[in-house]
């Protein structure tokens, strides 16, 4: 068998470090699927994601689901304030654990991160400043809670997060792609969205069916405001929704042809060729007559 390969296929991976494999076999602590879990047991890779992050000193970073703490480590290390929402109470122990070597960089918040309330939680890091996002998502609530940081009131300084391979090709595709849609659209209204480190199913533990990527999102410095974004929300719901026919057809019940034609885009043309800005058009002629 060949030696799996750090992802910029420079170096083989280092073997996954004792310390968090022992910690989770002491612990008793498996994997529970219910909470999607897959570990980065490998600290070289959760420190290749904090340099992608960008993270230096004093930062504040908010990680959604630590587990054991590898990623949590990394951004210790690199000198970052964290926040961790954890919704496993087995890790908690573990996680309080690691806060108290940390000199008060380190809180741990158990918690479901569809709820809890980010501004709060910076405030609790002491800073007004904002922060940012780096985390390995649990698979079953990271669309959910992307498009909860993309249209909430908390807006991060940056994302840095792994997905499954599918869903990050879905955050980042441009009209004309297999996976472009409702999720690109809304990424890349608000954000620069790219696709930074793929990983192999290999690289986790328990390794899942699919490969993984990390994306990295940056809000655009003119964000459109937030009524535009959910009116492109509701466009491009329904354009997609019947993603095969022609927009005429698909955004009638939202003026239709008049529509398209307000919007500077051609009525027959389908959902899946118009670029994130022809989406931006169509929401602002949809909302135009109401003003
Ligand atoms: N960050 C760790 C790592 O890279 O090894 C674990 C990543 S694992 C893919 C996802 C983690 O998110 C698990 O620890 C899981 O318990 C936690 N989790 C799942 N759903 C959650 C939720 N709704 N809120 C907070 N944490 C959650």
């Amino acid at each position: 068998m060949t030696e799996p390969r750090d992802p910029d296929g420079a170096s083989p991976l280092a073997p996954s470090p004792a310390p968090l494999r022992d910690i989770l076999a002491s612990a008793g602590i498996s994997a529970d699927k219910r909470f999607g879990q897959h570990f980065l047991l490998d600290l070289n890779i959760c420190r290749k994601i904090v340099r992608l992050a960008g993270i230096v000193e004093g930062q504040a970073v908010i990680e959604v689901g630590p587990g054991p703490g590898g990623l949590t480590r990394a951004l210790l290390e690199a000198g970052a304030r964290v926040a961790v929402v954890e919704r496993d109470p087995r890790f908690i122990a573990l996680l309080e654990n690691l806060a108290l070597s940390a000199g008060g960089r380190l809180t741990v918040i158990e918690g479901d991160a569809l709820d809890i309330d980010e501004l709060a939680v910076l405030r609790g890091l002491g800073t007004d400043s904002g922060g940012h996002i780096v985390s390995n998502l649990p698979y079953n609530v990271g669309t959910p809670l992307l498009v909860k940081w993309l249209t909430g009131d908390f807006q991060p300084l940056s994302m840095t997060l792994m997905f499954q391979k599918e869903v990050a090709l879905r955050i980042v595709a441009s009209a004309g792609q297999a996976e472009y849609g409702r999720l690109a659209v809304l990424a890349q209204t608000v954000c620069e969205a790219r696709s930074v480190m793929d990983l192999p199913a290999r690289a986790f533990t328990p390794p899942p069916k699919v490969a993984s990527a990390v994306v990295r999102l940056i809000p655009l410095e003119h964000r459109p405001p937030r009524d535009l974004v959910e009116a492109l929300q509701h466009v491009a719901r329904a354009a997609f929704g019947q993603r095969r026919k022609m927009l005429r057809s698909s955004v009638r019940f939202l003026g239709g042809e008049q529509l398209c034609i307000a919007a500077g885009i051609d009525p027959d043309a389908r959902a899946e060729t118009i670029s994130v800005a022809g989406f931006m058009a169509l929401a602002e002629a949809w909302v135009a007559p109401r003003n």
